[in-house]
């Protein structure tokens, strides 16, 4: 008997284990028994060979149709070459050999129906397999492969050039006839309540399927354990963090925060006073609080973290807003200082009684700016300090850090969210964490899932509406003529244009980038080259300005200030715009190769137009083909205006592991049949069942099964981690 955690070479011998481990880096039972196949072809059922694309590795199930041997010319040897059928298509199967190869032309008899395995290529306009692996179903066919034909469903494997699917198949048998599971990852009663599989025969069903309810049944069951085990950890997760103690940090009636709210320019919406509340309730408490607050772009988070902010330095507190990027960092300070107005004056002329200070730290401040950002944090003097990554370093320190606010949080990963945590002294500091990328539910479970919730669903009143438009460049190159027909429009009428693109183009690297494709006709669109021709052309006469990564932070910096002072009609850029960036002054946007971006990065980067009282148009410009599934994302975007349904469509449309960010490759890789949104309902069930289970038994003490489980993902998460560090 063998249980998952014994090496491989036990069970299925040296020479498999060798090749598991090379060519899939599988080393334990429970490593190869979590390689899970791909899917299952029906016995008898012909693979649709119409289907194949050069450079494909296959596992096909084909039957031959002919054989034939031919001498080499210029060499001894001869090539055997068989065709095999699907019924309609046909696959050549190439053989060189040294001697006769009658054995070959005696096993590959027309008739025959068998798996073949390898790379597909072309030959004088032929589709063909080089020296495919193969095994012959059928009667005729010996030993190993009995099994396989007492089962409806044959099992095919992720392969690799290297091991064919039916020899890991083999391993996968064998590894299943000795498997032994002392202690089911799923406690009893949870399987009994939603009539689950046990963890044995589950591995049976998805690796050896009888039938297709088999099958399903057995996915369930090991879907299950993916949601579950996460779901443990995160509630073991919520319960320690809960045991952490932070300094209360309660309202007070005359102090900052009051002041900031009689000078309110605007009413707050409903769920900006409720987010608020919910918030200010929190900080009172003498626990850290760890909420995400979400909301589209322009929803007015910053309002509700400012007011969070004021609330903790009236209770002697300090505050930080670490923001994504510089651009990003520099206008958050100058708009909470707007927003601030005397209430950050300490010490100046103009301040108010018990005034704050606001302090900018970033990588690109000089020397003496920086000692004395430092000296402001670590004396308490600055009440609040926005900054970027440069905060995170060890010399940063604070007097009494109360709140870390940060802005965007998928930039960020959970060991930074630590790195400040460290930072405050006793207890830990309250965390609120903002972003505008709206989350499915199931997500925020997920990723998430040690963070409470608040979600503004509303903008402000008095917000117009953004049109956006598809500009398909091969159908109508019109349309290209008009978009810069409306810029200059939009400019004579006294507003500012952005113009997104891809790249950045000149010499430099190309950090601001997205990726390049394969085999593509051209590069991308790129900063520096389309503002000499816009300003050579079509916009000739307007102030136009670039702003891209490659720029030195104080160029960044003035390129911005010069467009949010209107000294800049139009500013060709790259994403570096994507977050925060506020002129209500421009109105339109036009996104260049707008197929390169993500579905929520679109919805982001038009959130920048539309911001004062003018209507926003957003313009994407693409050459992806009509009814092609990058145009269709593109026709979705501008269609749907709701920042949650295009989020969904976001994560249907890209790997899961993407969604999950870099931070969380471990939760990918420990998610392999789990799917974040259509297994909605077995994610929350799977959550309240966690919930149950950690509260009366936070240790796991009587579940060694599941203990286990849990720490394998531990490990995966801080294996992934270090991988990346
Ligand atoms: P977010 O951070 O969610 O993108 P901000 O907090 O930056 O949004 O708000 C965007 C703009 O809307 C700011 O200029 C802000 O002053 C303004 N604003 C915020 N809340 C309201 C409100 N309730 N009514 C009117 N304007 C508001
Ligand atoms: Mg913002």
């Amino acid at each position: 008997m063998a249980v998952l955690a014994d090496p491989l070479r036990l069970v299925v011998g040296d020479k498999a284990a060798k090749r598991l481990a090379a060519a899939l880096d599988l080393h334990t039972v429970g490593d190869l028994l979590g390689y899970y196949p791909r899917r299952y072809d029906k016995r008898g059922e012909l693979t649709d060979l119409a289907g194949l694309r050069d450079g494909d590795h296959v596992t096909v199930q084909a039957e031959v149709a002919s054989g034939s041997v031919r001498r080499m010319r210029n060499r001894s040897g001869s090539i055997f070459e068989a065709v095999v059928t699907d019924g309609h298509g046909k696959l050549t199967l190439t053989f060189f050999g040294r001697g006769a190869q009658d054995w070959r032309q005696r096993e590959l008899q027309p008739g025959t129906r068998g798996l073949f395995s390898g790379q597909v290529s072309s030959f004088r306009g032929k589709r063909q397999l080089t020296h495919p692996d193969y095994e012959l179903l059928g009667e005729g066919s010996s030993g190993a492969r009995a099994a396989e034909f007492a089962a409806e469903l044959i099992p095919v494997y992720p392969a690799t050039s290297q091991l064919a699917s039916w020899k890991i198949a083999d391993s996968v048998r064998i590894a299943l006839d000795v498997l032994d599971v002392p202690d089911d990852p799923l406690p009893a009663s949870v399987r009994a309540r939603h009539g689950l599989a046990g963890y044995a025969d589950a591995l049976r069903g998805i690796h050896r399927p009888v039938d297709d309810t088999d099958y399903r049944r057995a996915r369930t069951r090991l879907k299950w354990d993916e949601a579950f085990t996460l779901q443990v950890l995160l509630a073991q997760r919520r319960l320690a963090a809960a045991k952490y103690s932070a300094i209360p940090r309660p309202p007070v009636p005359d102090g900052l925060a009051a002041a900031f709210d009689a000078a309110l320019p605007f009413e707050l919406t409903v769920g900006q006073q409720l987010a608020g509340a919910t918030i200010a309730d929190d900080l009172r408490r003498d626990h850290p609080m760890h909420r995400l607050l979400q909301g589209e772009v322009g929803s007015g988070k910053t309002v509700i973290a400012l007011r969070a902010m004021l609330q903790v330095i009236d209770a002697a507190g300090q505050a930080v807003l670490l923001a994504p990027t510089e651009v990003l960092a520099q206008q958050h300070y100058r708009s909470i200082a707007a927003m601030l107005g005397p209430l950050a004056m300490a010490g100046q002329l103009g301040g108010v009684e018990h005034a704050t200070r606001l302090t900018l730290l970033t990588g690109s401040l000089g020397a003496a700016a920086r000692r004395r950002a430092l000296l402001e944090a670590a004396s308490g003097e600055a009440g609040i300090v926005v900054g970027t990554h440069a905060l995170l370093e060890d010399r940063v320190q604070f007097a009494d850090l109360g709140l870390v606010v940060i802005d965007e949080q998928h930039r960020f990963g959970v060991e930074q969210r630590d790195a400040l945590r460290d930072k405050a002294g006793d207890g830990r500091p309250h965390m609120l964490v903002m972003t505008a990328t709206p989350i499915p539910r199931t997500v925020a479970m997920t990723v998430f899932g040690d963070l409470d919730v608040s979600t503004l669903t509303e903008l402000p009143v008095g917000r117009s509406p953004i049109s956006t438009h598809v500009v398909p460049v091969a159908e109508r190159p019109r349309y290209v003529t008009r978009t810069w027909e409306r810029i200059r429009e939009e400019v004579a009428r006294g507003r500012q244009a952005y113009v997104v693109c891809p790249r950045i183009g000149g010499d430099g690297p190309d950090e601001d980038a997205t990726d390049l494709q394969d085999g593509e006709a051209r590069a991308p669109v790129a900063v520096l080259d389309l503002s000499a021709e816009l300003s050579a052309g079509p916009l000739a006469g307007l102030r136009l300005s670039v702003l891209h990564g490659r720029l030195p932070a104080e160029e960044k910096e003035k390129a911005m200030l010069a467009f949010a002072d209107g000294l800049v009609d139009v500013l060709v850029t790259t994403t570096v715009v994507e977050v925060g960036v506020d002129v209500p002054n421009a109105t339109v946007m036009v996104v260049m190769d707008a197929d390169r971006f993500g579905v929520s990065q679109l919805h982001q980067l038009r959130g920048r137009v539309g911001r004062g009282g003018e209507p926003g148009l957003c313009l994407l410009v693409t050459e992806a083909p009509e009814g092609g599934p990058a145009r269709e994302r593109l026709e979705a975007v501008a269609s749907i205006a709701d920042g949650f349904a295009l989020s969904r469509i976001d994560l249907e449309q890209r790997r899961e592991g993407d969604v999950l960010g870099t931070a969380q490759a471990g939760r990918k890789s420990s998610l392999k049949l789990l799917q974040l949104l259509r297994d909605e309902d077995l994610i929350g069930a799977a959550r309240e069942e966690a919930v149950e289970l950690v509260h009366a038994d936070p240790a796991l003490a009587g579940q060694p099964g599941l203990a286990a489980a849990v720490r394998a993902l531990v490990d995966a998460e801080q294996t992934a981690f270090l991988e990346k560090a």
